[in-house]
């Protein structure tokens, strides 16, 4: 299955729509970590413009048991867990018309045909890996057409492109990220 290939014009808006592309894709990377799953973290952030609406990653509904028993049962987890998209829309507590959504995976198309329903503008996501894919491609060939056939724009990023220097963020001497850097390279 081919995917898509990113815009790159060179242009201003081009660099604009990148940096906080990666910004917000960067976010929802973070998030992902807060979920539970042991074999796939998923993150979420809807915004409107450059304001964040919502975020969510892939989990049980609030005060539902997330026992390990449950995690590793793969029939109980599917049905338990309410994917990152979802539970961004349902914590977003208002109309997302318009909206741009950025997922760390590509949506399935129960998330896929949610967001298309819910009228938002643009659908932002990290390319799938290989192992990813090989699980899923039916399921991720289905989305993108129900996007053609909705005509939603969505649009994929590399991992790779997901960096500090896309993402234009400022590494103050005395700041968290600089300090995150330096104990990660110890
Ligand atoms: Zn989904």
């Amino acid at each position: 299955m081919s995917l898509p290939q990113v815009c790159d014009s060179g242009s201003d808006s081009a660099l604009v729509s990148l940096k906080w592309d990666a910004r917000f894709l960067g976010l929802a990377i973070h998030i992902s970590a807060w979920s539970k799953d042991p074999s796939s973290q998923v993150g979420a952030v809807i915004t409107d413009g450059n304001r964040i609406i919502s975020l969510g990653y892939n989990g049980f509904a609030a005060g539902v048991e997330d026992s390990e028993a449950r995690l590793r049962d793969r029939h109980c987890k599917l049905n338990l867990t309410i994917h990152a998209e979802e539970n961004a829309m349902i914590f977003a507590k208002r109309d997302i018309t318009g909206c741009t959504v950025y997922v760390t995976h590509p949506p399935c198309p129960r998330c896929a045909s949610k967001l298309i329903q819910e009228e938002v503008q643009r659908i932002v996501f990290i390319a799938p890996s290989d192992d990813f894919l090989s699980r899923w491609a039916d399921d991720l060939q289905l989305s993108y057409q129900m996007y053609q056939e909705a005509a939603i724009a969505y649009q994929v990023y590399t991992l790779e492109e997901i960096t500090i220097d896309n993402a234009n963020i400022t590494m103050a001497p005395g700041g968290f990220f600089r300090q995150l850097l330096i104990s990660y390279n110890c």
